[in-house]
């Protein structure tokens, strides 16, 4: 077993978590002594529009270990995440979510794992308190991913909530990737991994700021980051129809060319409208969906060579350096 980590940093994304955020900070003043002596929570405010960014404010002046990074607008997520990973000074970094959904109290046990020499500790949610549609959805989501990309041993259910080794930090934040599906990048980095299961909770208070386009871009992005196998789909699809169509076309030759035994079977030569109709439309729709496959992974080649960076930080305290 190794000692408890010496410094930790905990990351809060923040995106108009006005009504979370008092509780947050109890839950996390009443366990933060079990914590490493020298710890901070860096809580990323992702262009927030209600009073998060006066809370967090207040709350550091309160307690300078709260530190705070506010982004000029709303960049998601993701890269919300990626500005506190950049930031974290600890030798281990955890990352929650600031409505409460994973119990900071966790973040001892993920620590617990730490110590045994893991060097990713992921939660793994045992039990959604979400919608049947949405669980439905992220169970179909996370199988999916696990069969088509070519991360070995992606975790299943499992989001960001997460304990972090300095040296994996330091590897993800190297990445030059825009497009980033932590949870995927995190699993492709390898290391030791290991995951603990945990008791997901309901929200603690307000609307969930993943809206339903927000939650298909991430999903797009996890699935078209990492893995070829849609465009792949595209030959296969291809080839298939060719094949058809080949067969199709050499049946009419034939008949052109002798249509006495085909007259016999009561095969007459007709006038094909329904038959040319249908198969344009087969053929239109496969070819505009397979462009659209081709249109995802473009727009995301286009983003990254315009190398835009992924977020632009307002404002820092507790952090300048
Ligand atoms: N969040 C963010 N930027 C966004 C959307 C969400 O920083 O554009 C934060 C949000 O404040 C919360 C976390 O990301 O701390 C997870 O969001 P949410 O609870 O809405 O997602 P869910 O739990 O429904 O997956
Ligand atoms: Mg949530």
């Amino acid at each position: 077993m190794k000692e408890s980590p010496k410094s930790l940093s905990v990351i809060v994304p923040c995106y108009n978590e006005e009504d979370s955020l008092p509780a947050l900070f109890a839950r996390i003043e009443k366990i933060a002594q079990d914590w490493p002596e020298q710890h901070e929570v860096i809580c990323i405010d992702d262009g927030s529009r209600d009073r998060t960014v006066d809370l967090l404010r207040e709350q550091h002046a309160r307690n300078p270990q709260w530190k705070l990074i506010v982004l000029s607008r709303n960049f998601g997520h993701q890269s919300a995440v990626s500005a506190g990973l950049e930031a974290a000074s600890g030798e281990v970094v955890a990352i929650i979510d600031a409505d409460l959904q994973d119990p900071p109290e966790f973040i001892q046990e993920l620590i617990e794992k730490w110590r045994e020499g893991f060097e990713v500790v992921y939660a793994v949610r045992k039990k959604r308190k979400e919608g049947i549609f949405k669980r439905a959805a992220y169970y179909c989501f996370y199988r999916l991913m696990k069969s088509v990309t070519e991360i070995e041993n992606f975790p299943l259910d499992s989001g960001d909530f997460s304990l972090l080794d300095r040296k994996v930090v330091d590897t993800l934040v190297a990445f030059p990737e825009k497009n980033r599906f932590l949870r995927g990048l995190r699993a492709w980095s390898g290391f030791r991994q290991t995951g603990v299961e945990y008791e997901r909770s309901a929200r603690f208070a307000g609307e969930p700021k993943y809206t339903f386009r927000k939650l298909l871009g991430l999903a797009s992005d996890g699935l078209f980051s990492f893995s070829g196998v849609p465009l792949r789909l595209a030959s296969y699809v291809g080839l298939m129809v060719s094949f058809f169509s080949a067969l199709g076309a050499l049946f009419f030759v034939v008949q052109k060319i002798y249509p006495g035994p085909f007259q016999a079977m009561g095969l007459p030569i007709v006038p094909g409208f329904a038959a040319t109709i249908v198969t344009i439309l087969f053929l239109g729709g496969v070819q505009l969906l397979f462009l659209g496959v081709i249109g995802e992974y473009l727009n995301r080649i286009y983003t990254e060579v315009k190398g835009r960076p992924e977020f632009l930080v307002a404002e820092k305290l507790g952090l300048e350096k």
